[in-house]
């Protein structure tokens, strides 16, 4: 009996050791550890390069150093990138600086500045802010971007964040005039997507973005997902003469009728489709139906670094029918994705004949 129980205790350790050793505790996983592999035999389709030329309407200065300039027009060069438009939401010397920094490849990149909110608690601020915006205008500015307000103000901007400033705010009219008049297209990311306004728990369907996004909407003043957006609205609608370029389809993925309402009504406005991929790719054939209907409003945008991989993985996104594969190490969400299907006409219009329009090159 003694030597009985005796080997059933070194067959149970053994056991532990083994499991340790060679297999994962699935009883504790976390999700952010899930990294399942398709198991499915069906077509994947590998796109070295996009399928027509591509202008990025959304990217930032993410290069060091001249090689890493170089560097990545070498990628844009291997996937078919024409040109990218740097956002620096920067004014004054450092916005010079960016300018310097890709004077070299004057055809491969479009410089955008920011707006100037030094002193906008002080009366005459916006004549001070119009005369930087047509100074950064003449040194070579293509656009303005790309602002921000998650819901307490303009807060992307360098080297003077405008918190509690919107952008309907009427302080800013006389700026946003000045982009109609200069053909400065605005490109403009307002709120966040809806997963992170919900609560970030077990029931919340895009919880590894939602819990690093979270909005806090007890913050005193903020504004939330739909007052910000029409805040969008309210600037697009008194300045019909300057184009805006909603970010990340104007952050509504969980609901683009709101997007496809507003395009519908405004000439003048535009979304990029940057760094929402993952977010519209687990519903494919409902945006498939959006973006040809919309085609003529859509911008590509990346908004994720320069690795070559990653504009490969819009590509397959934007024009492939694959289905379920994993992107984990780009993506933060724990779903599968799903390729679009894209006509050649709407890839076209999106790639690069609405930024042409647009940027009247
Ligand atoms: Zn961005």
């Amino acid at each position: 009996m003694r030597i009985k129980i005796i080997r059933l205790t070194i067959l149970a350790l053994l056991q532990s050791f083994v499991v340790t050793i060679f297999c994962q505790d699935i009883n504790n996983l976390k999700l952010k550890d899930y990294r399942p592999v398709s198991i499915y035999k069906i077509p994947q389709t590998k796109i070295e390069k996009a399928k027509f030329p591509v202008l990025d309407f959304h990217s930032h200065d993410y290069p060091k150093n001249d090689q890493e300039v170089d560097q990545w027009v070498k990628t844009m060069d291997e996937t078919g990138i024409a040109k990218t438009m740097i956002l620096t939401y920067s004014t004054g010397a450092s916005f010079d600086s960016v300018v310097t920094k890709y004077s070299r490849y004057k055809d491969r990149f479009d410089i955008w500045c920011g707006f100037d909110y030094t002193g906008a608690d002080k009366p005459g601020w916006a004549q001070k802010a119009v005369a930087e915006l047509e100074r950064c205008y003449k040194k070579g500015a293509k656009g303005v971007g790309e602002l921000g307000d998650k819901g307490l103000g303009e807060l992307y901007s360098k080297p003077t964040p405008g918190y509690g400033i919107h952008i309907d705010d009427p302080r800013m009219k006389p700026l946003i005039e000045k982009c109609g008049d200069l053909d400065l297209p605005i490109s403009i990311h307002v709120a966040e997507d809806a997963w992170m306004y919900e609560k970030p728990d077990s029931t919340n369907d895009g919880l590894m973005n939602a819990a690093k996004w979270n909005v806090d909407l007890t913050k005193k003043g903020i504004l939330g997902h739909d007052e910000l957006i029409r805040t969008l609205e309210n600037a697009v609608k008194v300045n019909p003469k300057t184009n805006f370029i909603a970010c990340h389809f104007a952050n509504t993925c969980a609901d683009l009728n709101v997007l496809g309402k507003l395009f519908d009504t405004y000439p003048n406005l535009y979304a990029d489709i940057g760094a929402r991929y993952a977010e519209i790719s687990p519903i494919p054939r409902f945006v498939h139906a959006f973006m040809e209907k919309y085609s003529g409003k859509l911008l590509y945008g990346t908004d994720m670094g320069t690795e070559n991989k990653m504009y490969k993985v819009t590509f397959r996104i934007l024009e492939s029918a694959d289905e379920h594969f994993y992107e984990h190490d780009m993506f933060g969400y724990h779903w599968p994705l799903y390729g679009l299907a894209l006509t050649d006409e709407t890839l076209k219009k999106i790639y690069n004949e609405n930024g042409k329009k647009l940027m009247k090159h």
